[in-house]
């Protein structure tokens, strides 16, 4: 009978409860179970598909076309769980399907209340994932903080889990912030008044992880086990760790948490091998090649916004034995010419990740040139690559006019312009081109060599494409289309000639890049910046 593990987060948010969650999946996959991954996320959109990066980060797509919070990301980096739509559930979407039944008249002429109806939907939507063939354990993140108003329906859900299951089926991971003070000493009362909130709901965490600068001393340890009824072994040290994010695991594991959950939940203890996870983070720390990066966007104060890609560089900088210096480049600041010349000099290439509206594009296209004419390597990634295509012909095919009409509707060289079935869409949530398909890759380019097969399967999220109309002037002035969906009728890949490493990709290779296996356009894209950096 499958069993349900749910991680909360207590005193304040950006704790890395998402990196917790994934650490304790990745430590049960370990344990050889079968595990599946939930984000709960309790404001009222339907998904995070419409909101802004600053807002809310990056926006995670699955294969089936979700679009999903980007601790869904974390998830696909730290297990092997299968994530879809079911895999995120929204306070939006619980609400649309309560109401929806109301309308049907499905309550029978009774009141319709938070309690039961919106408990049951949402424990439904666990149900989906957690009852489904050969699953041991499903671990549910809920979001946000305990004490936030919007998060009490789904802390009651989990409370009833306990009431509906019995206690064998169910734990409760708590993750707080233990914080220092002045002269550095540690203070528990914030995790006090936490767990005592949570307390209040009904629910008595089982095991506590306490985000800490540093280690936290058996003594204190002890105290907040006193006041929180949680045993003192199961009060974890998470302390801040020195390098990478893949060390969480680890850390986790010498303090047995696996064992401590295995034990908890009646779990079968078969043996622990860590050894990969060790060697991975090894091989991180003793890189000793340094390749710094610019990123050319538009989101970049916001670290969150490009949370996949900046993972899946370091992936291919471990691929690479290197370490990644990220250099953030507001492309809206690349407008004056030696600023430009200034931003992107000490950089052994660029990434022009994606984005959505006008501002930002033109410096973007301006890197892209410089980056051509001077055989800097260059990844374009979605928007990225229709700024590649734009650049190109402005500046090889001189149609200075040329644009995407996202941004110039008016213009007479739309290299870039909306698909045919997006032109009526007046809609915007969930009606882009989303999810995954194939492309055909041509043999012999640059990008079939680094994938090592002709047909490849990525996620997209965008609406416009490279306008069909343009498509030969663009190759006849060099620009090598280098895939293709499987009819033809769209092109997902570019290629600049006679240059080290200039690559666009319609899709999003980000998504799909792990730790373990990271993805062949990044760990190529990091050969070639090693490349040029030796020049
Ligand atoms: N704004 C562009 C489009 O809709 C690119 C989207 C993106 O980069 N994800 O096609």
């Amino acid at each position: 009978m499958s069993k349900y593990i749910f991680v909360t987060g207590g005193v304040c948010s950006s704790l890395g409860k998402g990196v917790a969650a994934a650490s304790v999946g990745a430590l049960l996959e370990n344990r050889g179970l079968n595990i599946r991954m939930i984000k709960i996320d309790p404001y009222l959109n339907v998904d995070p598909g419409t909101m802004s990066p600053y807002q809310h980060g990056e926006v995670y797509v699955t294969d089936d076309g979700a679009e999903t919070d980007l601790d869904l990301g974390n998830y696909a980096r730290f297990t092997s769980s299968p994530l879809s739509k079911i895999n995120s559930i929204t306070t939006g979407q619980v609400y649309q399907e309560v109401i929806r039944k109301e309308r049907e008249g499905r309550f029978l002429g009774r009141t319709v209340q938070v309690i039961p109806h919106i408990t049951d939907e949402i424990k439904q939507r666990i149900f989906k994932v957690g009852d489904q063939k050969g699953v041991d354990v499903t671990i549910i993140e809920i979001g946000g903080t305990v004490g936030d108003i919007e998060s009490i329906p789904f802390l009651e859900a989990a409370r009833q889990f306990i009431h509906d299951l019995g206690k064998e089926r169910v734990l409760f991971i708590h993750l707080t912030l233990v914080p220092s003070v002045s002269d550095g000493e540690l203070k528990t009362k914030p995790t006090q008044h936490s767990v005592k909130s949570l307390r209040e709901i009904g629910i008595q965490p089982d095991i506590l992880l306490c985000r800490a600068s540093k280690t936290i001393p058996d003594d204190l340890r002890r105290k907040i086990s006193l006041f929180t009824n949680v045993e003192d072994k199961a009060v974890i040290s998470a302390y801040d760790v020195q390098n990478t994010i893949y060390e969480i695991p680890l850390i986790f594991s010498e303090q047995n948490l696996d064992e401590i959950v295995l034990k908890k939940m009646g779990l079968p203890h078969s043996s622990c091998n860590l050894n990969w996870w060790q060697e991975l983070v090894d091989t991180y720390n003793k890189s000793k090649k340094l390749v710094r990066i610019g990123l050319v966007g538009k989101y970049t104060e916001l670290l969150d916004s490009y949370k996949s890609i900046y993972e899946a560089l370091y992936h291919g900088g471990m691929a690479n034995k290197s370490k990644i210096e990220l250099k953030r480049i507001d492309s809206d600041k690349l407008m004056d010419q030696e600023k430009l010349e200034q931003s992107l000099r000490d950089v052994d290439g660029i990434l022009i990740p994606g984005g959505f509206g006008e501002r930002g594009i033109e410096g973007m296209i301006k890197a892209a040139a410089y980056a051509r004419e001077n055989g800097l390597p260059c990844f374009g990634i979605c928007l990225g690559m229709q700024v590649m295509v734009i650049e190109y012909a402005r500046n090889v095919l001189k149609w200075p006019d040329a644009n995407s009409t996202e941004f110039a509707p008016d213009t007479e060289h739309p290299v870039i312009s909306l698909l045919e079935e997006q032109i009526d869409i007046k809609m915007y949530g969930g009606t882009m081109r989303l999810g995954a398909s194939e492309s055909h890759l041509v043999s012999n380019t640059q990008i079939q060599k680094l994938y090592g097969r002709k047909i490849i399967s990525e996620r997209h999220r965008h609406r416009y494409e490279v306008s069909n109309v343009f498509r030969r002037s663009l190759s006849r002035a060099g620009l090598i289309l280098s895939g293709f969906t499987p009819d033809s009728t769209l092109v997902e890949t570019i290629e600049w000639p006679d240059h080290s490493w200039g690559i666009g990709v319609q899709y999003h290779p980000e998504f799909k890049s792990k730790p373990v296996l990271p993805h062949p356009l990044f760990s190529g894209f990091v050969a070639a910046c090693l490349d040029y950096g030796k020049n």
